[in-house]
C-alpha cells in the first residue's frame, strides 16, 4: 500500500508555498520506511483518491475558483466523511469552512467541512510571523507566516487549534480549528516544515502507524531561530495576541 498524499488545485491554491506541505509528509513517511507518493491535483481533474489533502492559500479570485470546483467535485466532501485527514491553510481553511468572503466581501458558501465562518476584517490585513500554544498538549508552539484579511469565527462544532501567543490568527486571540482529522489553519511556512510534529500527526492519521522518531537537527533549529526572532519582537514592542503586524 502506497500513501497518497494530495496536494489541491496547486495552480490556484498555490500562492504561499502551502504545496511543501505535501512534500513533508511524504517525505517524513519515506525517511521511516513508509512508502508514500505526492500527488498534485490541477484544478481541471477530478481529485485524485487519497489518504491525506493538503490546501493551501490562494488570493480571492482562485479561492473563490477552487471552492466553486471541489463542491462541484465531491471528493474532498467524502473524503472528510471517510475520516482522511485534511490540513487546509488559510484560502483552504475558509473554503472548508461554512463560508468565506469575496474580494468585496459578500459571504460565499464554502464546502462546510469545518464549522467555521470567514468575515472580511475591517482592519489592516495580518500580515507576518505568528506564533500560537497549541490546546493539544501533545503539540509544541506552532510557528509560522500569516498573511489574510479574513476572520475566522469558530462554531460549537470546531475547536481552535491554538492560542495565538503573537500575530492574528482567526482574530479572536485564538488560531485555527480542529474537528476530526480536519486541521483548519493560517500558518504559512509552510505549516508542517516549521512544524514536523503537526506533520507527523497528520501521517500517523493517514497511516495508521506507530511512528518512529526522527532526527530533526536542523528542523529544530529553524523553529528555535523562528520563534525565538518572534518573541523577541514581542518583548521588544509589547505586542500581544491580537494586534495586526
Ligand atoms: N484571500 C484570503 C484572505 O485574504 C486568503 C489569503 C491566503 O490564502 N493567504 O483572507
Amino acid at each position: 500500500m502506497t500513501l497518497r498524499v494530495v496536494v489541491v488545485y496547486p495552480d490556484l491554491l498555490g500562492t504561499y508555498g502551502d504545496g511543501g506541505n505535501g512534500v513533508v509528509v511524504v517525505q517524513r513517511a519515506q525517511w521511516r520506511g513508509i512508502d508514500a507518493t505526492l500527488l498534485e491535483a490541477p484544478s481541471g481533474e477530478p481529485l485524485p483518491a487519497g489518504d491525506c489533502y493538503c490546501l493551501g492559500g490562494g488570493e480571492d479570485g482562485p479561492q473563490l475558483r477552487a471552492a466553486e470546483l471541489l463542491r462541484e467535485d465531491g471528493a474532498l466532501a467524502r473524503a472528510a466523511i471517510d475520516g482522511i485527514p485534511i490540513l487546509a491553510v488559510c484560502a483552504g481553511y475558509q473554503i472548508v469552512g461554512r463560508t468565506f468572503p469575496s474580494a468585496d466581501g459578500r459571504a460565499l458558501p464554502g464546502l462546510g467541512l469545518l464549522d467555521v465562518a470567514t468575515t472580511k476584517g475591517t482592519g489592516r490585513r495580518a500580515v507576518g510571523e505568528i506564533l500560537a500554544e497549541p490546546l493539544d498538549d501533545g503539540l509544541p508552539t506552532l510557528t509560522g507566516f500569516e498573511n489574510h484579511g479574513g476572520l475566522t469565527t469558530l462554531g460549537t462544532d470546531a475547536s481552535p487549534l491554538a492560542t495565538v501567543v503573537a500575530g492574528v490568527g482567526n482574530g479572536d486571540g485564538s488560531e485555527g480549528a480542529v474537528a476530526g482529522r480536519i486541521v483548519g489553519t493560517y500558518l504559512h511556512g509552510p505549516v508542517l516544515a516549521r512544524n514536523p510534529a503537526l506533520a507527523d500527526r497528520l501521517l500517523t492519521w493517514a497511516s495508521g502507524e506507530t511512528l518512529t522518531s526522527l532526527e530533526d537537527t536542523e528542523e529544530l533549529a529553524l523553529r528555535a531561530e523562528r520563534i525565538s526572532a518572534v518573541r523577541g519582537t514581542v518583548r521588544r514592542s509589547g505586542r500581544t495576541g491580537r494586534s495586526a503586524w
